[in-house]
């Protein structure tokens, strides 16, 4: 695909309240790709008021992305000699950087109380149909459709499995082979 770039994405179907005027029906018709998030613009019916948001599915992704990365950081420099005060201020400063893009980003979508979701349009049934042909524009859109909370408990929930498998494979080599 040479294209990619200007491929749309099916827009977000939720409806949320207008910070400006209190109109609960703000919707979104265009969604794009923005680094690896994607972004919804929503606009007020009423007021004209317009924002831009990010989606809640990869949020919570990329903040327990940022905890686990913390972590390991952690883990590597506690191992054999524990933290020093000084490391111990840098992990915080490294966990703010990680993880502020994502709060600042949830922190906006609260702000927009969604009020409800709308049914799609026909046109736009044919793009959730066909979706992205990207693989990884259909990764970040299959974020999307977990939402913040799974999407960050996903993460962990899917290194665990991993570790799991993992360690079930050392676990019957050791013992039977
Ligand atoms: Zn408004």
């Amino acid at each position: 695909m040479t294209n990619s770039d200007d491929e749309t994405l099916a827009p977000s179907l939720e409806i949320r309240r207008c910070r400006q005027c209190e109109n609960k029906e703000m919707t979104s018709t265009t969604r794009k790709l923005s680094g690896f998030n994607t972004e919804s613009i929503f606009i007020c019916p009423d007021c004209g008021h317009e924002v831009t948001l990010s989606s809640a599915g990869s949020g919570g992704v990329y903040l327990a992305s940022a905890i686990i990365v913390t972590g390991v950081i952690a883990f590597i420099m506690w191992v054999g000699k524990g933290f020093s005060k000084t490391e111990l201020i840098v992990l915080a400063v490294l966990f703010t950087l990680f993880s502020s893009p994502m709060l600042i980003d949830a922190i906006r979508r609260w702000r927009y109380p969604i009020t409800g979701v709308r049914e799609p349009s026909e046109q736009e049934k044919a793009t959730f149909f066909s979706g992205p042909s990207d693989p990884i524009q259909k990764g970040i859109s299959w974020m999307d459709g977990f939402g913040f909370v799974k999407g960050f408990f996903g993460l962990f929930i899917f290194i665990a499995l991993w570790f799991l498998f993992w360690g079930t494979i050392g676990f019957v080599k050791d013992t039977f082979f």
